[in-house]
């Protein structure tokens, strides 16, 4: 049994937006973190690694620096990583992108007991699209929203959290399970977790690599494969302070009930 978990490297929000011409971010000039619901995704799968005793894989699309975010999770205790990355991949949108992830996990191989981890949404994009899109393109089953997880057999029991409560879902291996927060909290990595990440396995799987996949053409991946364009991005302005009143005094209670007043509030 192997788990094979979608991180994606995320623009670190609280730092600072950097926009190309063509409204695209320039995430080389961003910094940059594990997307927070991936981060869930990895330790779910740490757990039943250490419940089953299966494989871990992490699998990320990105440009070559996304290595050092799959070095780290293998820090925490992955057993192995993949990188999706090419230049034929730029520009992709989630149609794209999911068609190419969709390929590499083709490509890796899933056997009956596998499961594939992704995050609810990423931080950046903010879809949740490439999650289903995936188990749509390898016709996997899907639970989203996933609050725990269960595994017997060739059989996964999910409970997912919904506005209104939750909802308990028992779905067949091979499937694909999105990961909210609530899941559980990411462990650490380890001192000696970072010293055997350099000697874990890191495969680069290029376009040369995944060009035979039949999910792969020219016309569905990258900027050309994209149904979507980005027609801008920008950094939405900062909002006023809040202001404070003290005192209880009627005085106080007049001006508070005029400045809800003017605001239209009361
Ligand atoms: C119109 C459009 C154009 C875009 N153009 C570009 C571009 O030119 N360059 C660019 O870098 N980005 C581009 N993007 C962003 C890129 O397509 C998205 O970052 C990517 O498709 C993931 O979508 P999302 O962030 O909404 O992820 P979500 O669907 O919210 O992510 C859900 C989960 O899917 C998995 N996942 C998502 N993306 C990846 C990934 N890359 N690797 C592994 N797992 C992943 C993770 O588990 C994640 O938690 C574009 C997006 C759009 C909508």
């Amino acid at each position: 049994m192997k788990i094979l978990v979608c991180v994606k490297q995320v623009p670190d929000t609280s730092g600072r937006l950097a926009v190309n011409p063509d409204g695209t971010l320039n995430r080389a000039l961003m910094q940059t973190i594990i997307n927070p619901d991936d981060m869930n995704a990895v330790e779910a799968a740490l757990k039943l690694k250490d419940e089953l005793g299966c494989r871990v894989s992490v699998v990320t699309m990105g440009p070559p620096p996304a290595e050092g975010m799959l070095r780290e999770l293998m820090a925490m205790g992955a057993d192995d990583a993949y990188l999706v990355s090419g230049r034929e991949f730029g520009g992709s949108d989630t149609y794209a992108t999911s068609q190419i992830i969709a390929a590499a996990l083709d490509t890796i191989g899933l056997d009956e007991d596998d499961i594939v981890f992704c995050g609810r949404q990423a931080i950046d994009g903010d879809t949740a699209q490439v999650g289903p899109q995936i188990a749509e393109k390898l016709h996997l089953p899907q639970v989203t929203y996933a609050a725990d997880i269960k595994k017997e057999g060739n059989t996964i029991t999910v409970k997912r959290i919904l506005e209104d409560g939750y909802m308990t879902i028992k779905v067949k291996t091979p499937c694909l399970v999105t990961c909210i927060k609530e899941l559980n909290t990411p462990r650490y990595m380890t001192v000696s977790g970072v010293f055997e990440t350099y000697a874990k396995p890191m495969t680069v799987l290029d376009y040369n690599a995944l060009k035979d996949n039949p999910l792969i053409d020219k016309s569905t991946i990258g900027l050309n494969g994209s149904p979507t364009n980005i027609l801008t991005s920008f950094t939405p302005p900062q909002k006023e302070p809040g202001k404070m009143l003290e005192g209880s005094d009627m005085k106080t209670c007049e001006q508070l009930a005029g400045i809800l007043a003017e605001k239209h509030i009361i």
